[in-house]
């Protein structure tokens, strides 16, 4: 567990005050916010590559993620948010940033979603915290035993991920939850970083969702992952791809996305998504 924890839960972020406009500075002491002023910052598509595959480890890596400003459209939406909460969450300060990959670098489950929700993580600055979808998210990981808590409400809640580490294709939150190719493969670099950080340990690589599961694929080819099929295989849910040389672990897993859509017409249900955690907590 990385020091997101670690550290007291922000109270600032919960006042009912009128909160500073604008995204989170480090000066704020968001809790789990690795950036400094000498972080570098990464503002196209070249730096972005460079910045991530020299990141010596995981914290190097969260924090450069998380002042990134490669890509213009989703840099000027993430900051547009904060100063348009929605009513439930008025008075609160919005991260407004990059929302970085949560967890051990060593992880045995690496969990890959689509991107931060503009009012969930881009408000908490923590990945699938603070919307219905995490809630999910984190009561089958819970449940599964790969974390420590089902609730998952803000950064430094005290909530642990127990050999897990939580991550997205797309690290900012994008207008209509759509990503365009360009910002994924922008974005990729990171989250091929991270694959190369996890790859000694895990076992397991849930992938919730058609986008990420696209996304994955030339990651791990980059991120120098054996076993990767020449063809992308078909998503599905309950979609097992073993990696290893006989067969086993690591395994990428699929599984429907845990979005609105989906659990309320009940395309995914919770029998389903503890099935898929069950299983990559085994292998
Ligand atoms: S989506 Fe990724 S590459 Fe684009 S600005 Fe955000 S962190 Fe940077």
């Amino acid at each position: 567990m990385g020091p997101h924890a670690a550290l007291p839960p922000r109270e600032a972020q919960l006042s009912t005050a009128t909160p500073p406009a604008g995204p989170a500075s480090w000066s704020d002491r968001w809790p789990g916010d690795l950036a400094s002023p000498t972080t570098p910052v990464a503002r196209d598509a070249d730096e972005v590559a460079r910045l991530a595959s020299n990141a010596p480890t995981a914290d190097h890596l969260d924090g450069r993620v998380s002042v990134c400003r490669a890509c213009p459209r989703l840099v000027a939406w993430r900051e547009e948010v904060c100063a348009l909460p929605r009513k439930a969450y008025a008075g609160q300060r919005y991260w407004g940033r990059p929302v970085t990959a949560w967890g051990p670098a060593r992880a045995r489950v690496v969990v890959i979603g689509l991107a931060p929700a503009a009012h969930g993580g881009n408000r908490t600055g923590r990945m699938f915290t603070g919307d219905r979808s995490g809630d999910w998210l984190f009561a089958a990981l819970h449940r599964a035993g790969l974390s420590s808590s089902a609730q998952s409400v803000a950064a430094g809640d005290g909530l642990e991920l127990l050999g897990t580490r939580v991550t997205a294709a797309v690290h900012c939150a994008p207008p209509a939850n759509k990503p365009t190719m360009q910002e994924r493969d922008t974005c990729r670099p990171w989250l091929v970083r991270d694959l190369e950080l996890a790859q000694q340990t895990a076992r397991a690589v849930v992938v919730l969702g058609g986008f990420a599961w696209a996304a994955l694929w030339p990651a791990l080819r980059q991120a120098g992952w054996g076993g990767v099929p020449a063809k992308v295989p078909v998503f599905g849910h309950g979609v097992e791809v073993p990696l290893g040389p006989d067969g086993g672990a690591p395994v990428v897993l699929g599984c429907y996305h845990p979005s609105q859509q989906n659990t309320f017409t009940g395309r995914l249900t919770l029998a389903m998504i503890d099935a898929v955690m069950a299983r990559a907590a085994a292998l």
